[in-house]
């Protein structure tokens, strides 16, 4: 006989956080992996600043400055799509 499955009415309520609350959740510990930049190859075009999920990528004046390693989940997209190459992924524990 066939197991029947729970309609999504019968599933339980998940927890329902607040709006804006995402600054006190620091995700950086999930990672397995981190981004390394290499000042001397980047040319501060911001691409990864564009393409990182988690806002994680920190600017100032226009220029890139440094990876908020609080928030980083380590996805990697950034160095995917840096033009230069400027940002490598290492294991989180080098
Ligand atoms: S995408 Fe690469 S070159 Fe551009 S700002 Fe980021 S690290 Fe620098
Ligand atoms: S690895 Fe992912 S989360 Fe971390 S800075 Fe790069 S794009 Fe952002």
């Amino acid at each position: 006989m066939e197991e029947k499955k729970a309609t999504w009415k019968e599933l339980p309520e998940a927890d329902v956080l607040e709006g804006g609350s995402s600054l006190q959740f620091k995700t950086g510990n999930w990672r397995s992996s981190k981004p390394l930049h290499h000042m001397d190859k980047c040319i501060h075009c911001l691409l990864c600043w564009i393409a990182c999920p988690d806002g994680a990528i920190v600017v100032k004046e226009g220029r890139f400055l440094a990876i908020n390693e609080d928030y980083c989940k380590g996805c990697g997209i950034c160095a995917h799509e840096c033009p230069k190459k400027a940002i490598e992924m290492i294991l989180e524990n080098k």
